[in-house]
């Protein structure tokens, strides 16, 4: 084994919605050179193709189990090498994946395993040859349990929407604080409570809340475990010297 490939591990940031996992883990992954996978980007993409399909009631009314396993047949889901963004059957979704119609249904999709099952495949395949920095809410339980190091990110519901309602508005969307904290507490209880993949913390997560962090703060953090990680794999002096 080179030492390149002794260095390279794969970090797994879990946590709460709309707690900055994301913009921490696409730091960290520029910093070091690794790969930024937005798992959650991966679901809301299966969710939009769901829509796409017609699967959901004009009411909001959730599509059935097994409308949207068939619906799976024909999905491809990419992230474009360029600009990281996501790829729906080759199309460009990154803006709308975003937005509020999407983060009201993926909590919903993520719940039914032929999507975990699917997603987790393509997740481990795109880690395999580690060099990646990945975020999610099962990657340090279930898609990586072997993830060199693990983070939960939490932060309160407050802040988390508030975070979420400016980038939102930043980017001209009309909704309300309200509406946001709703969504981020709903999906909260749904995916810590589904059967397959709750989210929850890795027994051997370090535990981050943020809520009083700045960006630089939590940045500077991450790339301190990162560090100490790659210490504690790679011994100082050669024991075979
Ligand atoms: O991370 P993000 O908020 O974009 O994730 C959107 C949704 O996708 C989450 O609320 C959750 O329902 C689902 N998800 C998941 N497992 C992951 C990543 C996201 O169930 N690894």
């Amino acid at each position: 084994m080179t030492n390149r490939q002794q260095n390279d591990i794969i970090v797994a940031i879990d946590g709460h919605s709309s707690c900055g996992k994301s913009t921490m883990a696409k730091w960290l992954a520029k910093e070091t050179g690794y790969r930024y996978i937005d798992t959650g980007a991966m679901f809301r993409a299966v969710t939009l193709h769901t829509m796409r399909k017609g699967l959901w009631g004009t009411d909001g009314t959730e599509p059935t189990i097994s409308d949207v396993e068939k619906s799976l047949g024909d999905i491809s889901i990419d992230f474009n090498p360029e600009n990281g963004h996501t790829l729906l059957c080759g199309q460009d979704v990154e803006q709308e994946i975003r937005g509020m119609e999407v983060s009201s249904k993926v909590s919903f999709i993520s719940t039914i395993p032929a999507v975990r099952t699917l997603l987790l495949e393509q997740q481990r395949a795109m880690g395999a040859q580690k060099r990646v920095v990945m975020d999610g809410r099962d990657i340090g339980t279930v898609v990586f349990p072997n993830a060199e190091l693990k983070v939960f990110v939490t932060a309160s519901a407050d802040v988390r929407a508030e975070r979420r309602f400016n980038e939102l508005t930043a980017k001209g969307e009309k909704v309300s604080f309200e509406e946001i904290l709703h969504n981020v507490q709903e999906r909260d209880r749904i995916d810590s409570s589904r059967a397959v993949a709750p989210l929850k913390p890795a027994e051997d997560a370090i535990m981050l809340d943020n809520s009083d962090l700045s960006i630089d703060e939590q940045n500077e953090i991450m790339l301190s475990y990162f560090h100490d990680t790659l210490k504690k794999k790679v011994p100082l002096t050669d024991p075979s010297a």
